[in-house]
């Protein structure tokens, strides 16, 4: 099982000792207990907290599934590969925080263990049926349910990369768990992003702004190496608009008025817009 391999940077999210695996268990020395399901991911929630529900996240694979994503996913790819530093100490181990079904974390594990031979991949979300879907599609990657908004469940520079793609950010955290000079990939919607469907359907609206206050968040820990965008045409088919929208937190705020009227579409063309912004952890930082 793959989580024996990342077991070494696991730290119980209660008391922040060592995590060490006993059978199927991950166990700390003051007790606290946490199993690996039948998927092989362990939920390190003590509650279930809210996080995107099964419809959602099935919604997203399917759209997933269908490639529409997959150049941002190669961007991803590609950036991190050139970001990652030449000499690799100890195992190349990268996180997706906010992985969702794991779409991104299972094409970028693929992709960097074809270069390097072999890849640590750690997905971490806080919704169960995401990380359920994901660790049955990619048992190659270890998978946890845990909340980004909290304490990582990870000692210090555990990582030599992050990824974190239309997700939470928890700048303090991200750079305790990252080693020095690590690259960490952030990609957030452009002020475009499926502006005609945003237009069409009143969906949620991008914050105003949101490249610079991110930038502006990871200035402190964080150097801003690079900023890509990708822009593009998709042309969708109503039952793929439906996925988009339902895949999004637009799914928390649907009227009656606007899924009449999505039920009215049919093929439509929308642009999608990602900022991809290449941060580097500081080497040192003054605290
Ligand atoms: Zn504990």
């Amino acid at each position: 099982m793959v989580l024996t391999d990342v077991a070494p940077i696991l730290v119980c999210p209660v008391c922040r000792m060592p995590l060490n695996f006993e059978q199927a268990t991950l166990r700390c020395e003051r007790g606290h207990a946490f199993d690996v399901a039948k998927e092989g991911y362990v939920n390190l929630l003590r509650k279930k907290l809210p996080g995107d529900t099964k419809e959602m996240v099935v919604a997203r694979r399917a759209f997933f599934d269908q490639g529409y994503y997959e150049p941002v996913s190669d961007l991803l790819n590609r950036l991190l590969r050139v970001h990652l530093p030449d000499t690799i100490e100890g195992p190349l181990r990268i996180l997706d925080a906010g992985c969702g079904e794991g779409y991104y974390l299972g094409r970028l594990q693929q992709s960097l263990s074809n270069d390097y031979g072999y890849m640590q991949g750690v997905g971490i979300d806080i919704s169960k049926d995401a990380i359920r879907l994901a660790a049955r599609r990619y048992p190659g990657s270890s998978f946890l349910v845990a909340n980004l908004k909290e304490a990582l469940p990870l000692v210090e520079q555990a990582l030599t990369g992050m990824v974190n793609v239309f997700a939470p950010r928890n700048v303090a955290e991200y750079a305790r768990v990252l080693q020095p000079g690590a690259p960490l990939l952030i990609i957030i919607p452009g002020s475009h992003h499926l502006e005609e469907l945003r237009h069409s359907l009143h969906l949620l609206n991008i914050e105003e702004n949101k490249q610079q206050h991110v930038i502006e968040q990871f200035a402190g820990t964080f150097d801003l190496l690079a900023l890509h965008t990708l822009t593009y045409k998709l042309e969708l088919e109503q039952g793929e608009i439906e996925q988009l929208v339902v895949m999004t937190p637009n799914y928390w705020h649907q009227s009656t008025e606007s899924q009449a009227r999505l039920a009215e579409l049919a093929d439509f063309t929308t642009t999608v817009d990602f900022v991809c912004l290449v941060f580097q952890r500081k080497l040192s930082v003054s605290e």
